[in-house]
């Protein structure tokens, strides 16, 4: 398994990160990817990818919560990272319209230069979304020239949302919302398009059922792909074949 999406290289990992890697390969999650969120986390996330090479790789870009009035001068740092690194993606970037929407245009600017860096680099695209899917899919369907991939990641909308996502070009991060008993993804889940889906942890928000509430960790990926398995009737393996297979398409690994 490819835990997709976790932040262990956050303080709350300070403690026991070897122990957290260790518990990961233990049961059977090979990679870990690391989003980049804003200037302070790279230097974090590139220490903890030095750390553990075989198993980490980092992103670079700008989450949308930090993006405020000085957007242009942080994404004229977060570009120039990427002459002094290899990253596997541009991440994570997107819009989110939940916690404040003052820089709402700022935040589809930042979105929009950090697509034209992946078509630059040729690199997949990690996207958040919150309560925006519609808005960033407008953007992202003006962006399309057919060199465009990514993963709208923690996703949690409709099959509807996963369609046109799917239509993009796009694909789908599920993570320990899927195990959420109110969480909606039971009804979901069983008509999505596997060889579009990947798994991520999102670590060390939103852990799955039964950690929901406690620090997440990639080892838990495991439960998400025993739902979904779960909740489509079929073996975990098929699970975990199929979306290993979707990210090695997606990224360079
Ligand atoms: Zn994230």
């Amino acid at each position: 398994m490819i835990d997709t999406h976790a932040h262990i290289y956050a303080s709350e990992f300070d403690h026991d990160r070897d122990d957290v890697v260790r518990r990961a390969l233990e049961q059977g999650v090979e990679k870990i990817l690391l989003p980049n969120i804003d200037l302070e986390s790279i230097e974090p996330m590139l220490k903890t990818e030095a750390a553990y090479p075989e198993v980490c790789r980092s992103m670079m870009g700008l989450h949308p919560c930090y993006v405020d009035g000085n957007v242009k001068q942080t994404l004229d740092v977060i570009h120039s990272w990427f002459d002094k690194h290899n990253f596997i993606a541009v991440g994570e970037i997107g819009i989110d319209l939940y916690w404040d929407k003052t820089y709402k245009a700022e935040q589809e600017m930042a979105f929009i230069t950090q697509l034209n860096w992946a078509k630059e680099k040729k690199l997949p695209v990690v996207i958040h979304t919150r309560d925006s899917i519609e808005e960033t899919l407008t953007l992202l369907r003006k962006e399309q020239d057919g060199s465009l991939s990514g993963v709208f990641h923690c996703f949690g909308g409709s099959v509807e949302e996963a369609k046109a996502i799917n239509d993009l070009g796009f694909h789908l991060g599920l993570g320990g919302v899927s195990t959420f008993k109110n969480g909606g993804m039971d009804k979901v889940i069983p008509h999505l398009d596997m060889n579009y889906v990947i798994l991520e942890t999102d670590c060390p928000y939103l852990a799955p059922v039964p950690h929901r509430g406690k620090r997440n960790e990639p080892a838990y990926v495991s439960l998400v792909a025993q739902r979904i398995a779960d909740l489509r009737s079929c073996p975990i393996n098929e699970v975990t074949t199929v979306t290993n297979k979707n990210v090695n398409q997606l990224f360079l690994l």
